[in-house]
């Protein structure tokens, strides 16, 4: 999405080599217009599906999930992260190692909200190894529920997480595809670079 790609080339910035900060416009500052067209993408890309959930990650998964949501009118479940998994019987859970924060948490969703009957889209702001993504995914695999999707903004097609989900069948969709960022110059999958 050339859109979202030169946001950013323009206002990313690559740190430790292999983390891109995109707290200006898309986790800490939101910019909402660029927000919506991602939302409109997104529908354009799974809207042939029937979905009746998108799932996402608190916390920066939730602004996008949100947006996207209006355009499938459908509700919008984000895992909470830091459950404890024996809390009881409610919870479905699943243990993440955060890419960034060099941590493993439990990530946990009611099971009020997860039927077997829900058609889930999954929705988050990056990709990289893949341990989000899973860990979503086991938690629609224990509600017993159809993942239809998964749709990234950023893909890191440096890190591993691609080759981890299409391994799992899943239909992995991602808005802008990084297949560099040496030096802190990014060139995309497809061709644009800064
Ligand atoms: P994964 O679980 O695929 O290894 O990493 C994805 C999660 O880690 C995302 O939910 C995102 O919050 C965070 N993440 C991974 N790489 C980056 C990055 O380069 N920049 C930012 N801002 N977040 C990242």
């Amino acid at each position: 999405m050339k859109l979202l790609e030169d946001y950013i080339v323009n206002r990313g910035k690559v740190i430790d080599g292999d983390v891109l900060k995109v707290d200006m416009f898309l986790n800490h500052l939101i910019d909402v217009d660029l927000l919506n067209e991602m939302g409109k993408e997104f529908h354009r890309l799974f809207g042939n599906k029937k979905i009746t959930k998108i799932l996402t990650v608190e916390a920066s998964g939730i602004g996008i999930a949100c947006v996207v949501a209006q355009y499938f009118s459908v509700p919008v479940l984000f895992a909470k992260k830091g459950v404890h998994r024996n809390v009881g019987t409610d919870l479905y859970t699943a243990d993440v190692f955060s890419f960034t924060k060099g941590v493993t948490t439990t990530i946990g969703v009611s099971k009020n909200y997860l039927k077997p009957e829900d058609h889930v889209l999954i929705i988050d702001d990056f990709l990289a190894d893949g341990n989000a993504s899973l860990g979503l995914i086991s938690l629609i695999e224990q509600a017993g529920a159809t993942l239809e999707g998964v749709g990234i903004a950023v893909e890191k097609g440096f890190q591993s997480g691609r080759g981890k989900l299409l391994a799992k069948g899943c239909d992995l969709k991602s808005l802008a595809v990084i297949k560099s960022m040496d030096g802190g110059r990014i060139v995309f999958a497809d061709g644009e670079d800064s």
